[in-house]
């Protein structure tokens, strides 16, 4: 059945088309147009709202009270819907540091779950760390970069694995970033303490995405500039940020989008289990955390243990602090769809492209979300 929905700001990837409208068949978008609508039985006017690419977050835990951590199908779906029902349309399962064997044992698990659509992905970060800058990855757990140990998950996660994270100046970081980009994953750079010049031969060595810049690696010094700044200035980098109001102060995230050119920065949740859920204390995947005031952290003032928002909250955030209404809702959708690559699936308003759209009001809450061409909940009127 077609759909039109109509009197609506649209975000192409190229500008806002402004009191546009677009038409659905089944779960593609067959037409996008401008001003008077073709006339539909299924039409819903968004009266000024704006119509963004259904987001896409490239570094998620959990959310709702589960997590990806264990690949259980019935939590994977639960985290899915979650996020899915906040305007997160495509996700990848983020898993933390476990034992080898266990991170093996979950890759293997959720590639049915890939297959089936359910997540996009999965993307490893851990288990080789820095221990300096672990956060809330077990630091008994982390280890070097083994050509064996990167082999073992690159096999488990065949067909799967599409990001893993690691601290590049630990033993045989070089070559394991290599080794992962030969292999058709993308390797990031996150929870690191490496030197400038480490980052920069990481990066030559195949490293094209910066995990939550600036949180979990060494900082920026004027003498030893470290990971961030050779992020920043390798122009084929994704940059992704937690905007979550706690991560990083306003100044910076304005900052990063004002002057990085648009196509480099993904908006990420790095959300874990306790996402969604009430201010209180959680078992989540064995740590013990306390929710407060939209923060997640280890129970005892320890630190953050990644944060409690859905990419929708930072899209709020990111436009209410003045950011580029085009600028950031790319940096929601189709810049971690381009990362992954995943673009000719996911983050575009473009005619053939799945339906997957979120509807913005003007004080930037999400009203709906459209998956495969379906409204999750009641269509809005
Ligand atoms: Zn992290």
């Amino acid at each position: 059945m077609s759909t039109v929905i109509a009197n609506t700001d649209i975000v192409l990837p190229d500008r806002v088309l402004e009191d546009g409208w677009l038409r659905g068949d089944g779960n593609i978008i067959a037409e996008i147009g401008e001003g008077a609508p073709p006339t539909s039985a299924a039409m819903v006017r968004l009266g000024g709202h704006t119509l963004a690419p259904g987001f896409v977050d490239i570094h998620v835990h959990g959310g709702g009270g589960s997590s990806f951590q264990d690949a259980d199908p019935g939590d994977v779906a639960a985290v899915a819907d979650f996020h899915r029902r906040r305007g997160t349309t495509t996700m990848v399962a983020s898993l933390m540091t476990r034992p080898l064997a266990d991170l093996v044992h979950s890759l293997a698990a959720l590639r049915e779950l890939v297959a089936d659509g359910i997540v996009a992905g999965v993307h490893v970060e851990g288990p080789f760390l820095a221990a300096a800058h672990c956060g809330a990855h077990s630091p008994d757990l982390l280890r070097a970069p083994s050509p064996a140990a990167v082999d073992a998950l690159l096999s488990a996660g065949e067909g799967t694995l599409a990001m893993i994270t690691l601290a590049p100046e630990l033993p045989g970081g070089i070559a394991a970033v290599r080794r992962i980009s030969d292999a058709g994953v993308l390797p990031a750079i996150g929870h690191t303490n490496a030197s400038y010049d480490t980052a920069r031969r990481a990066i030559g060595a195949g490293a094209r995405v910066a995990t939550h810049l600036f949180n979990g690696m060494r900082p920026i010094h004027h003498r030893e500039p470290g990971p961030a700044v050779a992020l920043l200035e390798d122009p084929g980098g994704t940059i992704e940020i937690i905007h979550d109001r706690k991560h990083l102060h306003d100044s910076i995230v304005t900052g990063l989008f004002s002057r990085l050119p648009s196509g480099r920065l993904a908006l990420v949740s790095d959300a874990i289990a306790a996402a969604g859920l009430d201010t209180g204390r959680y078992d989540v995947d064995g740590l013990e955390v306390t929710v407060h005031d939209g923060e997640a952290r280890l129970t005892g003032g320890g630190p953050l243990a990644g944060s409690a928002i859905t990419l929708s909250d930072a899209v709020r955030h990111s436009l209410t602090a003045g950011g580029d209404r085009h600028s950031v809702l790319t940096a929601a959708s189709r810049t971690p769809a381009r990362t992954l690559g995943l673009e000719d699936q996911a983050g575009s308003i473009r005619v053939g492209r799945r339906a997957d759209l979120v509807a913005l009001d003007q004080a930037h809450q999400v009203v709906a979300v459209m998956s495969s061409g379906q409204w999750l909940g009641r269509p809005p009127r």
